[in-house]
């Protein structure tokens, strides 16, 4: 790690660069930042956020006056905020908690025949999903009591790890943490369908308590129980909503930066980060301007940084050809939609129809400003599979307009059997695709949710001195609270951990 001497002179000196203001880079600026560092960071689009951002869209009703309409550009449900959530703890530890009003989401699934409101307390949906499948009720209990202790330890050693999750750092802190933590140290390399297995089998309560890993993947087979314990932090502390929209997040670490004398500099796009002597020192962007400093750290999609941003020839042979295997995650169609009446659903809505798994979005449930009164902004987010994805791109525009719509029709065919009549409810629609998700986010592929899961993904640090890697396709994985952890150890691994006393300063 570099050394950081005093504070730098002038507009091209820094401590630390960050490419890319998605959660995982500006949690790791924001930290930085309030540790005393100057931090820039440079982000390709006109807005931070990444993922976790939105947009704005005026609408005509009916009767021809015009309506504000905010969409959300992917997160709408954020985990984290329990406490000893790593989001809840980025907040408080930069001081900004009151700054954020957050909302409950509260779940539905429809699927299988079935549906479920997910109650607010774990021990009342214990009850009702015991009322669903009575013959599983003792299973059930002991499901939810093994999986409360295995997320429990999971996260019970974040004040001495620096707010977030952390593998132990030695030999000697690894045999100690396996003895104080056996229900984790037990099961979180075990596939997550193990455990279930262990204690239930109606195949339609499995599906049911595999849903929510739509939120990382489209392949739960793949899912180890250490990447699906912190998915039932959805049920044990509940998902949250930003008053506002997902943009408020991005917009307050981007404050944070700029209160302690950083910047962010949007419309900047990092054309090369710049190795010398075998260390990063610096960026250029796409006008040639140069940005150097002593760390630099990559939000942008994993393979891209290390393929293109850097010279693969100067990385390590087997690191740089384990990076170039790397697979993507899934992509997705995302259907945003001004809708008149406000839907009788809570904020989202897990649905099986018609051959299609997908979420409905409704934070206009929680947060009535995001359209004009009695209106709602509502979205439809369907993962496809990382190989159709060769099929978007491939497609000339004018055949992939065709195909969204087409898409886009049958997700609101389907949507109408939870939302009956939702067809004649549509002032607007807009459509993503991969194409979208490649062109705001610059994700390869479309992706997502970074890499897969299933496969090696590089830690924070690369081989390379002052180059860390931050974001979703880390080894911390998809998600805010993931990335949040990524950018948060990063900027740990950078810093070493504050004293609390300092942190709290
Ligand atoms: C539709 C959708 C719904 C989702 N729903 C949820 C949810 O409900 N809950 C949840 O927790 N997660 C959800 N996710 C996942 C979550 O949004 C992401 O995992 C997370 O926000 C990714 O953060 P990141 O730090 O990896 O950065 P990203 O969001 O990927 O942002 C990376 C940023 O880097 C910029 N960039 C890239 N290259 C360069 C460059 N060379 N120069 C400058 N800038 C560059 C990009 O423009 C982008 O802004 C959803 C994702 C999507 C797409």
């Amino acid at each position: 790690m570099p050394t950081f001497g005093g504070w730098p002179a002038g507009d091209h000196e820094h401590h630390a660069v960050v490419v890319g203001a998605g959660i995982g880079g500006l949690s790791a600026a924001a930290t930085l930042a309030a540790r005393g560092l100057k931090v820039l960071v440079v982000e390709a689009h006109d807005r931070p956020g990444g993922y976790c951002s939105s947009w704005l869209r005026k609408v005509r009703g009916r009767d021809g006056s015009v309506g504000r309409y905010v969409f959300d550009a992917g997160v709408q449900d954020f985990s984290g905020l329990g406490p000893r959530g790593p989001l809840r703890r980025l907040l408080d530890g930069l001081g900004v908690a009151q700054r954020m009003d957050w909302r409950r989401v509260r779940h539905r699934y429809v699927q299988d025949g079935l549906c479920l409101d997910v109650p607010d307390q774990p021990a009342d949906l214990v009850t009702r999903l015991q009322a669903l499948f009575p013959q599983e009720a003792p299973g059930i209990a002991a499901f939810f009591a093994e999986m409360g202790r295995v997320y429990a330890d999971l996260y019970a050693d974040v004040d001495e790890t620096g707010g977030v999750p952390m593998p132990p750092a030695t030999l000697e802190e690894m045999r100690s943490w396996t003895a104080r933590r056996p229900d984790a140290w037990r099961w979180m390399h075990r596939p997550y369908a193990e455990m279930l297995d262990a204690h239930l089998r109606d195949p339609r309560l499995k599906d049911l308590l595999t849903t929510i890993s739509e939120y990382v993947t489209d392949r739960p087979e793949l899912l180890p129980v250490r990447e699906m314990a912190p998915l039932f932090g959805y049920y044990l502390e509940g998902g949250w909503y930003p008053a506002g929209g997902s943009q408020r997040l991005a917009e307050l670490l981007c404050a944070v930066v700029r209160e302690r004398g950083g910047a962010v500099h949007l419309r900047t796009r990092a054309e090369r980060i710049l190795i010398e002597d075998g260390r990063a020192v610096g960026i250029a962007t796409g006008d040639g301007t140069v940005h150097r400093a002593p760390l630099v750290l990559a939000n942008s999609d994993v393979v891209g940084t290390l393929t293109r941003l850097v010279d693969p020839a100067l990385l390590p042979r087997r690191y740089a050809q384990r990076v170039k295997g790397l697979k993507r995650g899934p992509t997705a169609v995302l259907v945003s939609l001004a809708v008149e009446g406000v839907p009788d659903l809570p904020a989202r809505v897990f649905v099986g129809a018609d051959g299609l798994h997908f979420g409905i979005g409704n934070p206009s449930a929680v947060d009535p400003s995001l359209a004009p009164e009695g209106h709602a902004a509502v979205t439809m987010l369907c993962l496809r599979p990382e190989p159709e994805a060769a099929e978007w791109f491939a497609a000339g525009k004018a055949a992939n307009r065709q195909r969204k719509e087409a898409f886009a029709d049958r997700l609101v065919t389907a949507a109408e059997s939870v939302l009956p009549g939702l067809r004649e409810r549509i002032l607007y629609r807009q459509t993503a695709s991969p194409t979208t998700f490649t062109r705001y986010a610059l994700a390869d592929n479309g992706a997502i949710y970074g890499a897969a899961r299933g496969q090696w993904c590089p830690p924070n640090k690369t081989p390379l001195p002052g180059l860390m890697l931050v974001g979703a396709g880390c080894q911390s994985g998809p998600g805010v609270e993931a990335v949040v952890i990524s950018g948060v150890s990063a900027a740990n691994l950078a810093t070493g951990i504050p004293a609390e006393a300092e942190a709290a300063e």
